[in-house]
This record gives structure tokens, C-alpha cells and sequence, in this order.
């Protein structure tokens, strides 16, 4: 459960979106416009339902949206924070920044849309009844009921049994909300505010599950159960959905899941939970056409006709259909047009019609962050590649805020916009006070209740053009985005950052006093955007004393930035609290706020603005031994923790641990999953074993054994230790169980530091995870814990004597606890490490 605390108390601030409109797919090569007139031709709506990024089916999504072409959304309930990070050390909100943007990449080549509600990732959970009471049962439900009511679905699909067959107890939570909200979204009584805010209940015709399918060998569906087959192969797209879903699920890299394609038929089962039967097609029975809303005839009419004359060499000829098309969509009733399945359609329509015409639409701004008050540059450009009779009827600069939309500055025009002639336009502005920070929405960004569901907030600034054509005018909207040219990738670009005039970075998120002194504690201050002048103070808690009270700081230039000292000095006993930065530039001291960025290239660059504060722990630490050696495995944040303390860490790489002497390490630490991913451990581990044999210590944090082929990477070896034993699946979750000293004279419990139950408090997220089993005699279980209504185990914490000196495996959470400063946790682990040194 958690840095939980912390996380669901910003939650509590969010209430879920109206998932509105998202970009659909940008459309480019006339392959992909054929298909958007196809898509234009069908009206219907899929949504599916699940708890964290990676459940989704992305071969069901692709087939689809992108064969079936209905619009297709899938609801994350979660954004993945509780989870470990393959590409980098981030975990947590952090993390939970990095797996939507991978869902936002998988739609984007899938084809569906991306959804998610207020739920946090708190870790493993073993029931669903904890799941639901950690997400707040019924705020959560009014979320997926609003989603679907925003949305109006004609089949609700899940990835999950609502039963113990989901296996991780959000998995069954998410089937059961699912069914839940599908009878909720239809009855007036539930959640009758979203009625009076607009929305109207809506009844999905039928939900299932999708049975599960983990690799080749898995059985086909059950005889009886609906099928798809989601192998047909696109000729439009020179791929089969499978291709695409393989694509798809590898944008999930934060999780390692990168897939090979799957060619050829591939058939996916269906059962249903609720609604009406279907005995050949999910959507049985229901209309997929323009005839399901009234007056629609005509519209339906002229995109038939645009279908049938298109010519991908000269897609222009379709705009007279198409124009005539947008017409008569907005001449429909407005209860018509207000439907979000016919929105939907007339953001597709516009942007065929952009295609169509070779239309070209960007708006650049001149730096890539900014803070209210700067002013900015912002380019925009319009180019007709494609001969089309196009005139520029009017254009805007439009700022976004969570209460709408407003124009900043408008050019009318009317002049034709001569073919292959660039048409630039720059628009320079002050950025108003309100403009939105680019703290996302689902933390504690700005916009929560209009924006909490979306997977991020809107671009702050945008430009609108209306074009005209001889029949008709359609419009073009582009975010105002940063632009550059990286030397080795290209042309690249990065989302506009808005970040407040003055930010603060602290040198570390968690302060640790071992020992009674001062300590300095250092911080930058960094202008935000254009320079900035002011002071900068620390609130601390009680008992603790900062020095000085307040300095002040100038910045000249935008991005120029201060290192400051302070003098901060803990109370004489144990405490811990929180130290808060305040920054005043004129208008009193006020929380500042901390510069994160998340740059992996395989999403866009990201910038989180959490406030600036850090954890204060003052706690008694005795440390034996001094030099640690560390094989990193899948990526933790140990080293940086153990040299925070004072130890002195060395990486040791696969020819240090085959080549160098080892014996000058008090003790030889092993990372998380290791095993799975330094292959050279096979035949290494043999000097690690020497090493012991000869007095060191070697302590192996968690390893995974294999549990799904293809998912989690296997064991490079299955003896890991000097004697036998089996990495289990055995974990506990609840990090607050009280946990036994099964040994309670071992020196561990006693040297260097006093070990006692306290030390068991203040654990984050969880306890432990994949214990060991099965061990031989040599091994000492020495701690015993059990989640709630399970019986003990031992297998957390094995040390055993080999040689001269000792081993030790362990499942316990140290990669959460030891970088979040948990006192206890640290003291152990710091017994762990002079286990090598028992008389000192
Ligand atoms: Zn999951």
C-alpha cells in the first residue's frame, strides 16, 4: 500500500473529466485516408475496461478501431505508479507520468482513445475487497459510470473474470466496477449530478469478458463462446491487427514488454457478464450505421459518395463530397450533434478534409518553457500542398484553460491561400496569469475536475484556422508546441512547458540525520522563465532549526540558476517531519514548486511540477563496514540511498566481479531481479559464492522466477545461492503486518544496531515479494510475516553460514524503503551489511 498516504491524499483531489474529444489518429499517406472514409461510415462505440496500464488487449483494440473502425477506448482505472521501472530509477507518480504517456503511444498505433480514473496503483493486492476499499469504492464507480454515460458505449468490454481467476485483486476489482457501472450508468438515481451536469444515463447493450490468453499454448476460446478474430491482415495498412497490437504493447517499455509480432489468424473469446446474449458478433443487433441517429440520410449519402470517387492520387477531388458532408453534419438536430459518437465523427470528417486538401498546419513556439507574465513568440505556418482552392477565412491564437477555451488574438482574413506558398503568421503575447502550470491534472495540477480523466491536460495554447472551400469551410486546430533540431535524430518536438517564474530543486527528496549535528543542506533555485529576483526561505517542523532564515537570489536569464546553502540542525531525539521551500518575488512567501523532467524517446518529453519539500528522518544509525559492492540488476535507487548514509558504494560491473579481487568489500550487495538480467551471474556467481566461502557477504535482494513465458524475463540460473532454494511467488503486500524474529539472539537483530518491532513501522507500499521456498537446512529463516488471513512465512529473509562468512536472500521491500529514508528498514539493512563482521 504505499508512498499510498501521500498519493491517494492527492487524489482525494480529483474528481474524473468528462473524457472529451481526443486528437484521433493523425492521418498522413492516402492508404490511411481511404481508411478514414471508411471509418467515416460506420458509427459505433467500444469501450474496455481494466486496472493498469499493460492489461489491455491491444489485438481486440487494433482489430476494432483500426478493422472494425469503431471508436474504441480503453479505461485504465490506474496509472501504473506501484509498479518497477525497467527504463529508468523513477518510480511512483513519476512513474505513473511515464505509463500513460506509453498508453498514449500504444493508441496512437493501435487507433483507440485512453482513459483513466482516480484509482491509485498501491501495489500488489491480494483480494479485490481491499482493492475497492483502497480506491474508494464508490468514487471510483462514479468515475467509470461517468466515463461511460461521457462516452455512451454500445458494448463495454473487460480484460478480467470478476473473480479470484483475475489472480492481482485489482484485476477482479476493475471486472466488478465494470459490471457495477454498466446497470449504474443507466439508472437516473446513481450519481445524479453528472445528470445535472449534463451528461444523460446511458445503457450499454451488452458487457463481457475477454477470456484470457497468456501465450501460444494457451487454449483456444471455448466452444460457445463469441469469437474475433483479430489476425486479419490490413492491405490499406501492409499489416495485420496483430502486427499493429505487437507494436502496440511494446510502447509499454517501462515494463519491459516489448512482444514479437504474432502473424496469422489468431481468434480472441468472449463471455458475457451482463445485458443482452449475442450468438455471432459482439455487436449483434446493434446498428453500426448513420441510420441510428434521425435526419442523417443526406449526411450518410454524401460520404458513401466520397468513398466510392476517391482516388488516392488525387485526393482533392473528394473535398466537394466531403464539405458537403461537414454541412450536413452540422445541420443536424442539435441533440444529434451533441452526441459524442457524432462529435467524434465530425473531428474525423475535419481531418480527412485537412488531409484531403494537403494541408499543412503548425504553431511553433520560441522556447520550450514558460512561466505567466513572459512573453512569447509563437510561428504559424499554413502550406496547401496539394492544389486545392483553399482561403484562409480566419485565424486564431487560443489559450486553454480548465473553464474553456478563449481567443488571445484574431486575424481575420479571406484571402485565398496560394498553393505551395507558405502563409506564416506570428503571433507575440504575454502570457495571462491564469494560465494553466504543466502539473499534470491527476496530481495536483491545475484543472482536475475537467481534466482529471483525460491522460494529460490539454496543450495551454493553440491555433485555430478556418479554411474555406467553394462549398463549404471546415476548421484545423494544432497545439503551439517547442521545435528543434536534435543532431542525431532530427527534427524533433517537445510539448510547451508553463512552470511558475521561480522553481526550486532541492539536492534531495529525503533528509537523513544518523548522527546529532548540523548539516548544510543544499537547493537551486532556477528561473522558470525570464529572469526573476526574490527570497527563498525552508519551513521545518518543530524542534528542527534551519540557518539562515531566508536568502535572497537574482536570476538574470531564463534558465539561469543559484545554489544555496542552509544550516539545518535535527532535534536530539528520534523525529521525522517534512521541510516545505517557500519562494517570495513580491507578493509574500508562497510553496514552491520542483523542475522534473522524464525524457525517454519513446514518449514525449514530460515535466512534472511537484512541490519542493523533502522528508526529514533523524534516527539513530550504526554502521560496520564501510566499502559495499553493488551488481545492479533491473534498476534501483539502493546505492544512491547506502551513499546518503555515508557508505561508500562501488557498481561492479560483469569484469570486476570475473576479474577483481573481492575480498576488500565488507559486503557484496546484488539489485533487484539480477538474476533476470545479468546473464553473466550463470557462471559469476560462483566468485560471489567464493567470496562468502572466504568471510564476505553476499546479500541477494528480490529475483523474479519466471511466471508468464514472455513477460517476466526467466532466471539466468536456477541456483542462486550456495545451497538449494526456490524463488517462490509468496509476497506480502500489507506493509503495516506485524513481522516475528524468528532467531531472536542472531547477531543480526542485535549488531551493530538494537533491533525491536518499532523498526518494523513506517514501511512503504509493501513488505516483501517473491520469497524464497523450499530451502535446505543451511538456510535461517529469520523473520516471520503473513498478510492478513494467510499462514507465516520464512521465506522474506534467509541468511545462511558458508565458509567463513554468509549468504542472505531477501524478498523484503528494501528498494522502496531504503531511497524513502525508512528508519527502521535502514537499520536492518545496515545489519545486513556487517552481518561479515559479527565481533565488532
Ligand atoms: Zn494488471
Amino acid at each position: 500500500m504505499s508512498g499510498l498516504r501521500r498519493r491517494l491524499r492527492a487524489a482525494t483531489l480529483l474528481l474524473l473529466a468528462l473524457p472529451g474529444l481526443q486528437a484521433q489518429l493523425p492521418v498522413r499517406d492516402a492508404a490511411e485516408l481511404q481508411k478514414q472514409l471508411d471509418r467515416l461510415q460506420t458509427v459505433g462505440s467500444v469501450l474496455y475496461v481494466a486496472a493498469h496500464p499493460d492489461d489491455e488487449n491491444t489485438a481486440v483494440l487494433a482489430t476494432l478501431a483500426r478493422g472494425r473502425h469503431l471508436r474504441t477506448a480503453y479505461l485504465s482505472l490506474t496509472r501504473g505508479g506501484g509498479g518497477q521501472d525497467l527504463i529508468g530509477p523513477e518510480l511512483g507518480d513519476s512513474l505513473a507520468a511515464i505509463r500513460t504517456q506509453e498508453l498514449r503511444a500504444a493508441r496512437r498505433i493501435d487507433g483507440a482513445e485512453q482513459f483513466f480514473s482516480s484509482a491509485v496503483d498501491f501495489g500488489f493486492s491480494k483480494t479485490a475487497e481491499e482493492s475497492l476499499r483502497l480506491w474508494h469504492h464508490e468514487r471510483v464507480l462514479g468515475e467509470v459510470v461517468r466515463t461511460i454515460r461521457a462516452f455512451r458505449p454500445d458494448v463495454i468490454l473487460t480484460r478480467f473474470p470478476p473473480d479470484a481467476r483475475a489472480g492481482h485483486g485489482h484485476h477482479t476489482a476493475s471486472a466488478l466496477l465494470a459490471i457495477e457501472a454498466f446497470t449504474a450508468a443507466a439508472d437516473p438515481a446513481r450519481f445524479p449530478e453528472q445528470l445535472r451536469a449534463g451528461l444523460r444515463p446511458w445503457q450499454a447493450r451488452r458487457l463481457l469478458w475477454n477470456l484470457f490468453r497468456f501465450g501460444d499454448d494457451a487454449p483456444r476460446p471455448p466452444a460457445g463462446s463469441l469469437r474475433l478474430d483479430v489476425g486479419a491482415f490490413d492491405p490499406l495498412l501492409g499489416r495485420s491487427y496483430g502486427e499493429l497490437a505487437a507494436e502496440s504493447r511494446s510502447q509499454h517499455r517501462s515494463q519491459g514488454f516489448g512482444v514479437l509480432a504474432q502473424r496469422g489468424p489468431w481468434e480472441e473469446g468472449f463471455e458475457l457478464l451482463a445485458g443482452e446474449p449475442a450468438r455471432t458478433d459482439l455487436f449483434e443487433g446493434i446498428d453500426l450505421t448513420w441510420a441510428r441517429f434521425p435526419g442523417t440520410a443526406d449526411l450518410a449519402a454524401r460520404l458513401r459518395e466520397a468513398r466510392a470517387a476517391f482516388r488516392p492520387d488525387r485526393p482533392a477531388a473528394s473535398l466537394p463530397r466531403l464539405t458537403q458532408a461537414l454541412q450536413a453534419l452540422r445541420a443536424l438536430a442539435p441533440a444529434v450533434q451533441a452526441e459524442p459518437l457524432v462529435q467524434a465523427k465530425a473531428a474525423e470528417l475535419e481531418e480527412a478534409l485537412r488531409v484531403a486538401a494537403g494541408l499543412w498546419v503548425e504553431a511553433i513556439a520560441d522556447r520550450q518553457r514558460v512561466a505567466p507574465g513572459d512573453r512569447l513568440t509563437v510561428s504559424a505556418q499554413l502550406l496547401v500542398r496539394g492544389g486545392a482552392p483553399l482561403a484562409l477565412d480566419s485565424l486564431s491564437l487560443e489559450a486553454v484553460t480548465p473553464q474553456g477555451s478563449r481567443v488571445l488574438e484574431r486575424r481575420g482574413e479571406g484571402r485565398p491561400l496560394p498553393a505551395d506558398a507558405a502563409r506564416k503568421e506570428a503571433f507575440t503575447f504575454t502570457l495571462p496569469p491564469d494560465t494553466p502550470l504543466s502539473q499534470p491534472p491527476w496530481l495536483d495540477g491545475p484543472g482536475g475536475e475537467a481534466w482529471a480523466g483525460l491522460p494529460e491536460a490539454p496543450a495551454p495554447f493553440r491555433v485555430w484556422a478556418r479554411l474555406a472551400l467553394p462549398e463549404g469551410a471546415f476548421e484545423v486546430t494544432v497545439p503551439v508546441q517547442f521545435r528543434f533540431r536534435d543532431p542525431i535524430l532530427g527534427e524533433r518536438t517537445q510539448p510547451l512547458a508553463v512552470v511558475p517564474p521561480v522553481l526550486v530543486n532541492l539536492a534531495e527528496a529525503v533528509q537523513i540525520f544518523t548522527a546529532g549535528g548540523a548539516r548544510d543542506l543544499r537547493l537551486k533555485v532556477l528561473a522558470g522563465g525570464a529572469g526573476a529576483a526574490g527570497r527563498v526561505r525552508l519551513q521545518v517542523p518543530a524542534g528542527w532549526a534551519v540557518q539562515p532564515a531566508e536568502q535572497p537570489f537574482t536570476l538574470a536569464r531564463a534558465g539561469e540558476e543559484k545554489e544555496l546553502t542552509f544550516r539545518l540542525s535535527p532535534p536530539a531525539g528520534t523525529a521525522s517531519g517534512e521541510l516545505r521551500a517557500e519562494v517570495d518575488t513580491g507578493a509574500g512567501f508562497a510553496p514552491a514548486r520542483s523542475l522534473l523532467k522524464l525524457d525517454h524517446p519513446h514518449i514525449p518529453l514530460q515535466t512534472l511540477l511537484p512541490l519542493a519539500q523533502a522528508r526529514l528522518e533523524r534516527f539513530e544509525l550504526k554502521r560496520t563496514g564501510q566499502r559495499i559492492g553493488y551488481v545492479m540488476g533491473a534498476g534501483d535507487e539502493i546505492p544512491h540511498a547506502l551513499r546518503r548514509l555515508g557508505y561508500q558504494v562501488e557498481l561492479l560491473t560483469d569484469e570486476a566481479l570475473a576479474q577483481e579481487s573481492l575480498q576488500g568489500y565488507d559486503a557484496i550487495v546484488l539489485g533487484i531481479r539480477a538474476f533476470n538480467t545479468r546473464p553473466a551471474l550463470q557462471t559469476l556467481k560462483e566468485r560471489l559464492h567464493a567470496y562468502v566461502a572466504a568471510g564476505g557477504t553476499e546479500v541477494v535482494l528480490y529475483t523474479v522466477n519466471t511466471g508468464f513465458p514472455g513477460i517476466n524475463a526467466a532466471m539466468v540460473t536456477d541456483t542462486i545461492g550456495p545451497y538449494p532454494f526456490k524463488v517462490g511467488r509468496r509476497r506480502v503486500t500489507v506493509e503495516t503486518v506485524p513481522v516475528r524474529f524468528l532467531q531472536p539472539a542472531h547477531p543480526l537483530f542485535h549488531r551493530p544496531n538494537e533491533l525491536s518491532a518499532a523498526d518494523f513501522d513506517g514501511w512503504v507500499q509493501e513488505r516483501s515479494l517473491y520469497h524464497a521456498e523450499g530451502w535446505d537446512a543451511r538456510y535461517v529463516p529469520l523473520l516471520g510475516m503473513a498478510d492478513p488471513g494467510e499462514a507465516e512465512d520464512g521465506g522474506a529473509l534467509l541468511v545462511a553460514e558458508h565458509g567463513q562468512g554468509r549468504y542472505v536472500y531477501t524478498g523484503l521491500a528494501f528498494f522502496r524503503q531504503l531511497p524513502d529514508g525508512v528508519p527502521g528498514a535502514t537499520r536492518l539493512f545496515a545489519n545486513l551489511l556487517a552481518l561479515g563482521h559479527p565481533h565488532d
